[in-house]
């Protein structure tokens, strides 16, 4: 089996959706589980839906679901044109979905309060349309498909908007029910993002669910391999919005790819690559826009070449200085500086320290307690928090074997504020001031894959 995942710009319309058929066509002897996003942009009205509701501005919301309604009533129109029975059944369901939504969403209105359980019930309807129309443009394409609920499958804990499945109960709801669902199919598609709580209900994934959810499919299932559409040729070597010339990164290793989400770089979620890696299954990048070009395949480390693959960037960061009075050692400056972190779960990009000082790169939307932990640092030691600061990483296996990297950027930023090489050996990182950002970021690119072509 190998699992299709196609993101929101990749069934926005009826052109995509062509394009998706015609990708899955190809497949069909591999037994794909196809797995679709919500049509581009839908998650975020749905997102808007939710907080208009709370806010309870009833013709901002009517005029949200009847966006909602038009654009899914237009693209079932559009596809199955030429199949009148299908589009009836098919614009029953999805009228019957939003009307659904509708009654929810009043009811929303009505009390002026929104929990997060109630909020994932309300973006969980984007993937439920989309799914519901994509399978019924399976079949008038004579593909027949079976639309399966993800929720049915994928459980997880009641952390709603940002659920975590059980995976060993969702496995085995994965392999019972595809396996059911695959007999008199030549296709199983189903929702990424959504899920629901062991006692029934809706969660969502959270940001790039989908992804996650392709992923935890294709382990699920021992998949082949998964493949992940898009609307650009793979990784890039940087963000193709900030940067000029970038390059597609042909293989990358799992904990490379992992290491660039972390540090900053919009490619795949390190939760989606963790359940691949746990089984050893390729991930390939691809686009859906062009889709004779190979994308990126995310393999296993030592089948994927040394040296940088991609300079990523983290701009909304505060850099925090912690300098002590006493030398007091780099376990107690930790120990200390941590003690105050822990308990109120700030998170940390990269923390480094000397036996008096510490220095932490903490991202900008760290939590509302983030100043008083630093406050309680503060009666202990002198603290300078910069938020003119911007955080650069060369991402790649053996950073340290590739020279030039810090000559490079200190030359172009004029000052570096903090160089380090991560513990893994995986990404060379550098905090400089976010004025010189642009120009350090280009040249540093610029450098890299110049030398290494
Ligand atoms: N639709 C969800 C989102 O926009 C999930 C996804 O597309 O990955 O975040
Ligand atoms: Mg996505």
């Amino acid at each position: 089996m190998i699992i299709i995942k196609f993101g929101g710009t990749s069934v926005q319309n009826e052109e995509a959706i062509g394009r998706v058929i015609s990708i899955v066509k190809g497949r069909l002897k591999e037994k794909p589980l196809v797995v679709v996003s919500a049509l581009a942009r839908v998650t975020r009205l749905l997102c808007s839906l939710a907080e208009e509701a709370e806010a309870q501005r009833e013709e901002n919301v009517k005029n949200l679901l009847k966006q909602l309604r038009e654009r899914h009533f237009n693209l079932a129109k559009n596809l199955l044109a030429a199949r009148q029975d299908l589009l009836e059944e098919c614009l029953a369901k999805v009228e019957e979905r939003i009307l659904e939504l509708e009654t929810f969403v009043g009811g929303i209105c009505l009390i002026g309060e929104l929990s997060p359980r109630s909020e994932a019930r309300i973006i969980s309807t984007g993937e439920l349309l989309s799914s519901t129309i994509i399978s019924y443009a399976f079949n008038a394409n004579d593909i027949s498909c079976h639309w399966i609920d993800a929720r049915s499958m994928i459980t997880t804990d009641d952390n709603y908007l940002n659920a975590r499945p059980d995976m060993e109960v969702t496995e085995a709801n994965i392999k019972r029910i595809v396996g059911l669902e695959y007999r008199g199919a030549d296709l199983v598609l189903t929702q990424g993002f959504v899920a629901s709580t062991e006692k029934g209900a809706t969660s969502v994934l959270g940001f790039e669910g989908s992804d996650y959810s392709a992923a935890i499919f294709g382990m699920a299932l021992g998949a082949e391999r998964v493949e992940i559409w898009t609307d650009v040729d793979g990784i890039r070597s940087a963000d193709p919005r900030i940067v000029k010339d970038t390059r597609k990164i042909d293989v990358i290793s799992y904990e490379e790819a992992a290491e660039m989400a972390a540090m900053g770089a919009r490619v795949l979620h390190p939760l989606t690559i963790e359940p691949a890696r746990k089984k050893n299954i390729p991930i390939r990048v691809l686009n859906s826009t062009n889709p004779s070009c190979e994308g990126t395949l995310v393999i296993r480390g030592d089948q994927s070449p040394d040296g940088p693959k991609s300079v990523a960037v983290r701009d909304e960061i505060l850099f925090v200085k912690i300098v002590s009075p006493k030398l007091d050692g780099v376990t107690r400056m930790f120990g200390k500086v941590f003690a105050a972190l822990y308990p109120r779960r700030v998170p940390v990009v990269l923390a480094k320290a000397t036996g008096s000082e510490v220095f932490l790169v903490i991202p900008e939307m760290a939590g509302d307690l983030l100043p008083e932990a630093l406050e309680e640092i503060g009666t202990w030691a002198e603290v300078t928090t910069y938020r003119d600061k911007a955080f650069i990483s060369v991402v790649g296996r053996n950073i340290v074997g590739f020279e030039g990297l810090g000559d490079k950027v200190i030359s172009v930023s004029g000052k570096v504020h903090l160089a380090n090489v991560s513990a893994n050996m995986m990404s060379e990182n550098f905090v400089i001031d976010r004025d010189r950002l642009q120009v350090t970021l280009e040249s540093l690119h610029d450098y890299i894959f110049k030398v290494n072509n």
